[in-house]
């Protein structure tokens, strides 16, 4: 983890609840014309949400005047029925997902295709990209932030010249991408959405995954390193994809019966439909390759007939 951010770095009205890999990070903006949370995480972890915004950095009782999202992944808006049920607030979305929210499209927000459970929730307010918002007395900027989704914003403050990020832009790397024969405007639009940062003035990031960071030149590096090696080899990007999704539904479900993996991969459409389109391997040999890439970069491992997070 990130040393300790420089006093001063974040104004003292904003917290950053930095969550895990299976929630995104909490963004709470407080001020006197009312509490903005910004991504609510992931459903399994909705107790514990509501927990840190109960607790004494968040807000206990009071009003929360608006959730927002910086896009509609079920690691970001998990939590927002709860939340929506204890404070009764308003939902914004980026004004490009609020019509797959609004049909619960569980194929475009991925929460089917990937096997993601996610509380349905209503939109009340659509964010639409370069558009500026007060939020915890500070002025943000909505920009429009297309690749790991297409839809996505990032909230920039010039003042203090923070971003929040969502997971277009991590310390190291970004949010998976889909290959090009998905989605062909996906890494383009990745690559796009890095030069536009690249040109903004950041002082700190405060991204969905991982602890805020200001070593903001390296990490747009990594992610263009990530881009090219992607743009090169699109199995690259496809068993990264398949690789991130597998670690995400076992940190969800805990535990994964190695003997179901090859009908789990079968079942479940991402898996099945990356196979046809780029391995075509029986799902055994899918299940295994996958399984002993989540071993082989320490992230699992087998015990007793299960995949559990190492
Ligand atoms: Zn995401």
């Amino acid at each position: 983890m990130s040393a300790q951010l420089p006093a001063g770095l974040l104004p003292p009205q904003l917290h950053v609840f930095v969550r895990d890999w299976l929630s995104s990070n909490n963004i709470l903006l407080k001020s006197r014309d009312g509490h903005v949370l910004i991504d609510s995480g992931y459903l399994r972890h909705a107790p514990l949400t509501l927990a840190l915004l109960a607790s004494e950095r968040g807000i206990g009782t009071a009003r929360l005047s608006f959730l927002v999202n910086t896009h509609c992944h079920s690691d970001h808006v998990g939590g927002n029925a709860a939340i929506v049920e204890r404070y009764d607030c308003p939902v914004a979305v980026p004004a490009a997902e609020a019509p797959l929210v609004e049909r619960w499209d569980g194929r475009a927000l991925l929460y089917d295709y990937c096997d993601q459970q996610v509380e349905r929730f209503t939109v009340d307010h659509v964010l639409p990209p370069a558009t500026t918002h007060v939020w915890g007395d500070l002025e943000w900027q909505a920009l429009a932030a297309p690749g790991h989704d297409m839809g996505a914003l990032v909230f920039y403050n010039p003042e203090y010249r923070i971003l929040i990020s969502g997971d277009a832009l991590w310390e190291n790397g970004f949010g998976f991408v889909m290959p090009p024969e998905i989605d062909p405007a996906a890494l383009p639009a990745t690559r796009a959405t890095i030069d536009m940062l690249a040109r903004l003035d950041i002082r700190v990031v405060i991204p969905g995954h991982g602890e805020p960071f200001t070593s903001v030149a390296a990490a747009i590096a990594r992610a263009r390193n990530r881009i090219a090696a992607f743009e090169a080899d699109s199995l690259r990007i496809a068993r990264h994809a398949l690789k991130v999704n597998l670690m995400f539904s076992l940190l969800d479900k805990q535990r994964m019966s190695l003997a179901d993996m090859p009908a789990y991969v079968e079942r479940v459409e991402i898996y099945r439909d990356f196979n046809a389109r780029f391995f075509r391997w029986p799902p055994a040999k899918l299940a295994e390759l996958l399984v002993g890439a989540l071993e082989e970069a320490g992230a699992a491992r087998r015990e007793d007939g299960w995949l559990v997070p190492a």
